[in-house]
């Protein structure tokens, strides 16, 4: 068991997620990288013991139940608590060129695979691993959302929020009122829960469209270490709260 502070940040092995850990990691956080493929999930952590830092693999599917009790069930035998989740695993649902999702022409398995993925997955990790939250004196969660999940600037003409994405979009909605409602039920523990909008970000994602994904880790980093009393059940990007 180590002294330090340990971390796991779902979907790690690369973009954001892997940007987030080495954040963690050069602020002294112990590592780990959640990746739901074994060896990807290898590589990164040989690349950020590279980098100097203190990071291990664990196996995670977000969208297995299994795959998720497994990965608590290790963290749990070899740290004992865990003071830092991030829940940055996610998918667009794209399954060709143009970034567009027609609401009138969906594809409902797609819509399933996504829910699935972008707020089933955080409801199934966090919630699998709250008890060992619990264990830590200054608990936080952070999950990855997007401002396109903002019905305020979905809705406003003037605002530019990039393509109709009809499958993706209202999964960061639903994952931004499922942490105001966390945060409800955490009230009083400590346990500081926010969402994070990390920009446009050049990953695999956009096709590497959009800025480094070392700078959009900024925010997510941030929150997930906010001192005691912080924020909570807010929806936050690089210049401060994001309207919902
Ligand atoms: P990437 O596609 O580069 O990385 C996504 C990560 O999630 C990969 O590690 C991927 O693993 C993992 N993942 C996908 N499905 C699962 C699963 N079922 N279980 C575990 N891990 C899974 O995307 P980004 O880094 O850009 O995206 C990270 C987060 O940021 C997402 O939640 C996304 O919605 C959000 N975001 C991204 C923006 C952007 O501009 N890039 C903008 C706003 C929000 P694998 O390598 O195995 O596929």
């Amino acid at each position: 068991m180590s002294d330090k502070q340990t971390a796991l940040v779902t979907g790690a092995n690369k973009g954001l997620g892997y940007e987030i850990a080495a954040g963690l990691g050069e602020r002294g956080y112990r590592v780990a990288v959640g990746a739901r493929d074994r060896a990807r999930g290898e590589a990164a952590v040989q690349k950020l013991q590279a980098a100097g830092v203190d990071a291990f693999a664990v196996a995670l599917d977000v969208t297995s139940d299994r795959s998720v009790t497994e990965a608590a069930e290790l963290i749990a035998r070899q740290e004992g608590r865990l003071d830092v989740l991030v829940n940055n695993a996610g998918i667009s649902g794209e399954t060709g060129p143009g970034w567009v999702q027609d609401p009138t022409t969906l594809d409902l398995e797609v819509v399933r695979e996504v829910v699935e993925t972008n707020v089933y997955g955080v409801i199934r990790v966090t919630n699998a691993l709250l008890a060992l939250l619990r264990r830590s004196p200054s608990p936080r969660i952070v999950n990855v959302s997007s401002s396109v999940g903002s019905l305020t600037w979905q809705s406003d003409p003037a605002v530019d929020v990039g393509p109709v994405m009809a499958a993706y979009s209202p999964t960061k909605t639903y994952l931004n009122a499922v942490t105001v409602h966390y945060a409800r039920q955490f009230a009083g523990t400590g346990i500081l829960i926010n969402a994070a909008c990390p920009g446009l970000v050049a990953t695999d994602f956009t096709g590497f469209s959009g800025r480094p994904a070392g700078e959009a880790a900024a925010t997510p980093v941030r929150l997930a270490t906010l001192p005691d009393g912080g924020p909570t059940g807010s929806f936050f990007n690089d210049d401060g709260v994001v309207p919902w």
